[in-house]
């Protein structure tokens, strides 16, 4: 994929900085404790000392206080940023000229976060990197920790550009059936299922019609592609099924328990996107054959 060039879209946030310290407010108050004890075994010459040496703490960056999550990563990061911003613009500019073409008015563009660590969204509470990439329905915005992007590629197996574009366009897919109306159709039809093998088909449904747009994306982006690229996002799709990751996990499969989908259904429906370039054929909640 060649995005150097490409341009990079004004809906990017970078929150890295807000994960902070991983102290946060606690180590304010563990800060106030210690120079209360210290005060009252040492007094006012110890405080003074101990202040110093935080202070110079600061300057090396050892601090508790000063441990601010972008810099150190910097270079590693902003070639990442880089992608996901030319991304994000691409998806801006396909699924702005598909809601024209399916006469469903103006696209509105979610924004995307970039955080380290952890983050507090706006409409779905506090998130740690531990949840991978995700989208929050309630505020309409996409959160992702780019390193996913070095898991996805040492643990998962699963390297290369396309396979991290594939999965930021997965999850502008669950924005999509966000602002269609496709997610609450699916959440009202969940409560009336009768049991955790139906509701689970359900999210099943939706995580492959994700992936049928994150299809629909590639195969219409202007994003100059390059050989390989699209066995990349394969190669991803099937790293991330439901089967694969609970043999790893666990070393045995139980389907009734699937919440995105095998890796061949993944691969399958992300193809299917592709090669239709129409988000008709991803209507994965009226088919047979999932
Ligand atoms: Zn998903």
């Amino acid at each position: 994929m060649r995005f150097d060039d490409f341009g990079q879209s004004d809906n990017i946030r970078n929150r890295r900085g807000e994960g902070g310290s991983s102290l946060g407010g606690a180590g304010l108050v563990g800060l106030f404790y210690l120079f209360r004890m210290v005060f009252s075994r040492f007094g006012i010459i110890g405080v003074v000392v101990l202040g110093a040496g935080l202070f110079f703490l600061s300057g090396t960056g050892l601090s508790p206080l000063g441990s601010n999550s972008s810099g150190s990563h910097e270079a590693a990061t902003s070639e990442y940023d880089q992608l996901v911003g030319a991304v994000l613009l691409s998806t801006e500019n396909v699924f702005n000229d598909v809601f024209q073409e399916e006469g469903l008015g103006d696209y509105p563009e979610p924004i995307l976060n970039l955080f380290a660590g952890r983050i507090t969204t706006r409409g779905c509470g506090g998130a740690t990197s531990a949840v991978g990439p995700f989208y929050c329905p309630a505020d309409s915005q996409v959160y992702i920790d780019t390193s996913f992007f070095d898991e996805l590629s040492q643990r998962f197996g699963a390297p290369g550009d396309f396979a991290q574009a594939y999965v930021i366009a997965h999850e502008v897919g669950h924005h999509i059936q966000n602002v269609t109306g496709i997610s609450d159709q699916v959440r009202s039809a969940q409560q009336r299922a009768r049991g955790d093998a139906e509701r689970n088909e359900y999210s099943v449904r939706l995580e492959l019609m994700a992936d049928c747009l994150a299809g629909v994306w590639a195969g219409r982006t202007q994003i100059q592609l390059e050989q390989g690229d699209i066995e990349e996002a394969l190669r991803a799709a099937a790293a991330i099924g439901d089967d694969t990751l609970q043999r790893r996990s666990s070393g045995r499969v139980v389907p009734d328990s699937f919440t995105h989908g095998t890796s061949e259904q993944r691969q399958r429906w992300f193809a299917t996107g592709y090669q239709a370039r129409d988000m008709s054929a991803c209507d994965t909640l009226n088919t047979d054959r999932l």
